[in-house]
């Protein structure tokens, strides 16, 4: 059962404060298994930045959303439209709301990694590690691509507005709809199409750029595995619930699709990681040692899935070193 956003406290306690580790404490009991509680936490993180993000680009679309109101004609609508792209408030807003996005993911983030290492057999060993590394910038050029990338998505709804609206008059015209009749119809439809793009950009990139983090940090730790794991409700893709606990690698990355035909497989999106989808809510668990899987275990090798019964012989088909000593 996952924990109710509501009754998180906003803000969040700061990280590894007394409050923070008994609130995590608080859920783990609420799902009933501790090892659930990073999973549980993070996963309210992200929505937390995607709720954030959605309302920002809706700010951002409602003021296009006057601009278009307030135009006489069809054509004055293109212009509006034309204005607020060029328009240097719109850039700022755009970069605004992407980058407070991606800075809440990567703070949000730092927590699931501390509850990772603070969960893992080797926790002590590698918290050291993290503890230096979350202090340093490594993952900065994530950061910065991801909010380049969000901005100019964002950017891009006006211009598909406009020719949308194009595309519309033309027919109306042809179908012999009178022009005041073509620009109210134009007027009124705008609202509804800018909020289904701010709620879709908002899930589907929100997820994306989650990933793109745990990936920038894994690489940087020299952490190639990670479990896929599935948000677990009916809206999840038949292939990615079937994903669920399998072992995957970064360097490897799996096409659930073709994996498992279903469905979905004639929406293949080839090979990605989760979350790297649209709509998809499936994250990955970074696997910070290969003495915290619990085997037998599912792995993706190369397009066909393994199953691999034991730690010695998973560290031979990988060609990982044997145990060592601390
Ligand atoms: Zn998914």
């Amino acid at each position: 059962m996952p924990y109710p956003v509501d009754l998180l406290p906003d803000p969040l306690p700061p990280l590894n404060s007394p409050e923070y580790v008994e609130l995590s404490r608080k859920i783990a009991r609420h799902t009933g298994a501790a090892a659930k509680a990073p999973r549980t936490f993070s996963e309210v993180l992200r929505r937390r930045a995607e709720n954030r993000y959605r309302s920002m680009i809706s700010r951002i679309f409602r003021e296009l959303d006057l601009a278009i109101r307030q135009a006489p004609t069809a054509e004055a609508v293109q212009q509006a439209i034309s204005a607020f792209l060029v328009s240097p408030r719109f850039d700022s807003m755009c970069r605004q709301a992407a980058s407070q996005m991606v800075t809440m993911l990567a703070v949000g983030q730092k927590a699931s990694w501390r509850e990772a290492a603070a969960a893992s057999s080797q926790g002590r060993r590698i918290y050291k590690a993290l503890q230096q590394e979350l202090r340093s910038t490594s993952i900065g050029p994530a950061i910065q691509s991801a909010v380049t990338e969000n901005a100019n998505l964002i950017k891009t709804v006006p211009r598909t507005l406009a020719k949308k609206f194009t595309a519309l008059a033309e027919k109306r015209r042809f179908e012999g709809v009178r022009p005041e009749d073509i620009t109210k119809e134009i007027k009124a439809s705008a609202p509804r199409l800018t909020n289904t793009e701010a709620r879709r950009i908002a899930r589907t990139e929100s997820a994306k750029a989650s990933t793109a983090l745990i990936k920038a940090r894994s690489e940087s730790l020299g952490l190639d595995f990670y479990t896929w794991l599935s948000v677990g409700d009916e809206r999840v893709r038949s292939s990615h619930r079937k994903m669920n606990g399998i072992l995957c690698r970064w360097s490897d990355s799996p096409n659930p699709e073709a994996l498992f035909p279903g469905e979905d497989s004639h929406n293949s999106g080839g090979c990605y990681d989760p979350g790297c989808i649209y709509n998809c809510r499936c994250r990955a668990r970074p696997v910070l040692d290969p003495e915290d899987i619990d085997f037998p275990v599912k792995v993706h090798v190369s397009g066909s899935i393994e199953s691999i019964p034991s730690l010695k012989a998973f560290r031979q088909r990988f060609g990982l070193p044997e145990e060592k000593g601390d």
